[in-house]
């Protein structure tokens, strides 16, 4: 076996005639740190259940999520590419997952398969554990991907001020528009607005005012770990905290030089272990603990 394939510090499970199936549904999937994750929480909680990562084509989502069903599998994440495709095969889609319009979790409730999305709790878990909540707050976010996605509509739930700040203009005020129709409910509507991410005085002006900086996109992700969004100099100030959803590399060149103008600072690994603490619930009903998963994520990432 080539020393890549080698079981590392992984205790495997006894698997029996009454071991559920959870996984993740992804392409590629080889490098996704949920089984370790999931695995790590099963073991801690002595619960009979097998996570497995499984290697999905975008055009089969469609009878591997049915397959769900016929197999008896009681869940499963999904990752890049199957986000967005799954939806038109599922029976039931939670509000939040409806809104975002991507679900990363399914559970396999008696028969009929149920979308949710727990990004939105992986992003705002973590900084309501650090005392930090999201009602009122001016936020800034960076990018309008998927995670945007996640975090934007979070922020306007919560009734928060949000810029979004995207390479692509178009995108930024696409997501900005479904943001505010999402939530009319929200009394005196969301505020959302949005700028370029070249608008360097915008982004001046839009910091100096906000208690929140979350950047979303790529920039600074390995192996591009020297890559800087073009926040201008001086627009870090103590009052700004700074949440890079990026967990490789831990500590990201935004995240330092914020650090360095005495923000404080988080990064992605925190999230990653909140959304999968929130599908596992789902799955099973049981909370696990955060911190065996969140040292799952670093056990594997140490290593990379
Ligand atoms: P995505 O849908 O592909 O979106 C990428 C975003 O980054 C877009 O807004 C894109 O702008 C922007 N971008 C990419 N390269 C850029 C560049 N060179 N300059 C300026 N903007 C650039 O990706 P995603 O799924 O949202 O993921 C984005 C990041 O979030 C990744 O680093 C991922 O690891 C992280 N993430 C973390 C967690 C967690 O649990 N911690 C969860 C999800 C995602 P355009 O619109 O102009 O293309």
């Amino acid at each position: 076996m080539a020393s890549s394939e080698r079981q590392e510090g992984i205790l495997l499970p006894s698997v029996n005639g009454k071991t559920r199936i959870l996984g993740v549904f992804g392409f590629p999937v080889e490098h996704s740190l949920s089984p370790a994750m999931h695995n790590a929480a099963i073991a801690a909680l002595g619960l009979n259940y097998l996570y497995i990562p499984f290697s999905v084509l975008p055009e089969d989502i469609g009878p591997a999520i049915r397959s769900v069903v016929s197999l008896g599998i009681i869940g499963v994440n999904l990752t890049i590419p199957h986000k967005e495709r799954v939806l038109p095969f599922l029976d039931r889609i939670a509000p939040e997952a409806l809104a975002v319009g991507a679900v990363n979790t399914v559970h396999n409730d008696n028969g009929q398969l149920v979308g949710y999305n727990t990004d939105g709790e992986g992003f705002a878990g973590p900084l309501n554990e650090l005392g930090f909540g999201l009602r009122g707050k001016r936020a800034v976010v960076l990018g309008a991907g998927g995670a945007a996605r996640s975090v934007v509509f979070r922020l306007a739930r919560e009734n928060a001020a949000v810029t979004i700040v995207n390479r692509t203009l178009e995108r930024a005020e696409r997501l900005a528009e479904e943001a505010r129709i999402a939530t009319d409910f929200v009394r005196g509507g969301a505020r959302v607005s949005c700028l370029d991410f070249c608008d360097r005085a915008g982004l001046r002006d839009a910091l100096a005012g906000a208690e929140l900086l979350v950047n979303t996109t790529s920039v600074g992700m390995s192996p591009h770990d020297g890559d800087l969004p073009p926040i201008p100099p001086q627009a870090f100030h103590p009052a700004l905290f700074v949440y890079d959803l990026i967990y490789n590399p831990r500590e990201t060149r935004l995240m330092a030089e914020a650090r360095a103008a005495g923000c404080r600072t988080l990064n992605g690994v925190r999230m990653l272990a909140w959304q999968g603490a929130a599908a596992f619930e789902i799955w099973t009903g049981v909370r696990p603990d955060v911190c065996v998963m969140e040292a799952a994520v670093e056990q594997q990432l140490g290593g990379r």
